[in-house]
């Protein structure tokens, strides 16, 4: 973003403008954290701000502060269509195509306003007037963090926004561990910090809180990991039935790729989740090295992401689904020896 950007931005905030705050579909840590920390600073100018997901999130986050103000766009249909008719800007938060938002990328199509786009994902389209689009962030916290920096307001950064900003920066970085972690992002850890984020608490918050069903669905799926050894590849399903078995809620399968890359090794790792609601099948790809699990995902599974972590979706079925990428392997493998 430019400083003739930045000195629009700080204008138009300073009047009484309506704001609206997207994150993608299936909102994670990153999504939700740094939409209400966007919407806990811009409560700090004279505009009006309003989050609206486009689905549910996972239970995990609903202790953060905010998110009993964030609107839910296929349960509040009618709401959400009025705050975006009547919204001047609306940022679009971790995602940088309008096709990661379902319905809301319909309701958007009669917004006059401008976009704003804060992002870190691959490719981005280029819908936004103002696009802050960075891929070697760790995460759309951080740029939110900069962003804040940008405008000249580090010093409105509160306890609540430093909270939901950690919260985002440590989901993402799989606790700072992934290479995307740079010395910059624990630059911005150790300031959040200094402003009130309780490091510990946020961790115990965040994976401290399973329950026996979501533990038990976990040893379902270690048991159905699957080891390709002459690709260096794993992958798990998981079926509607064993989902139901466990009383499967949103966000109970969230890290559980990342177990299959945990293997001496393995260089891709990917998860198969039959969908409940929807006939199709998500797809959770994570790689080490340089690997694209980007590229993999945008070619053959209708998703995308990042070089080293990725989703993606099938509308065969879950068997059908596994024969195709297995079918696919030979081809890559090359890069994954
Ligand atoms: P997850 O596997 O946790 O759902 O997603 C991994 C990463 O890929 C996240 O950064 C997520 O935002 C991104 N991602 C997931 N699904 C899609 C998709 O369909 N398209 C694109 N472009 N990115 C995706
Ligand atoms: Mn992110």
């Amino acid at each position: 973003m430019t400083t003739l950007e930045i000195q629009e931005l700080k204008d138009r905030f300073s009047t009484p403008i309506k704001v609206v705050i997207i994150p993608h579909k299936n909102p994670d840590g990153d999504a939700i954290g740094s939409c209400l920390a966007l919407y806990h600073y811009l409560k700090q100018y004279q505009c009006e701000s309003e989050v609206i997901a486009p689905n549910e999130f996972p239970d995990f986050l609903k202790w953060l502060p905010g998110t009993d103000q964030i609107i839910i766009y296929e349960k509040q249909l009618d709401q959400a269509t009025q705050s975006i008719k009547s919204a001047d800007l609306v940022f679009t938060l971790d995602f940088n195509s309008l096709s990661r938002i379902n319905g809301v990328a319909e309701t958007l199509e009669h917004f006059k306003g401008d976009y704003i786009m804060i992002d870190h994902h691959q490719s981005p389209d280029s819908y936004a007037k103002y696009t802050y689009s960075d891929t070697t962030m760790s995460s759309t916290c951080e740029m939110v963090y900069n962003f804040i920096l940008m405008m000249g307001n580090g010093q409105k950064i509160t306890q609540e926004i430093a909270t939901c900003l950690y919260t985002g920066i440590m989901t993402d970085t799989g606790s700072f561990r992934f290479p995307s972690t740079t010395s910059a992002t624990h630059r911005v850890i150790a300031e959040l910090i200094d402003k009130g984020a309780n490091n510990s608490e946020i961790h115990n918050a965040i994976y401290d809180t399973s329950s026996l069903d979501k533990l038990q669905l976990l040893g379902c799926a270690l048991k159905n990991l699957v080891q390709l050894p002459e690709y260096n590849t794993v992958y798990i399903t998981l079926s509607k039935q064993e989902l139901a078995q466990y009383n499967f809620k949103k966000g109970d399968t969230e890290g559980f790729v990342n177990y299959g890359l945990s293997l001496k090794g393995i260089k891709f790792a990917l998860i198969f989740i039959e969908s409940q609601q929807e006939e199709i099948v998500k797809i959770s790809l994570r790689s080490k090295g340089d690997f694209s699990v980007n590229d993999f995902a945008r070619l053959h599974f209708n998703g995308g992401g990042h070089t080293n972590a990725a989703g993606g979706r099938s509308t065969i079925s879950l068997e059908d689904t596994v024969k195709k990428f297995v079918s696919l392997l030979p081809d890559y493998k090359d890069q994954l020896q």
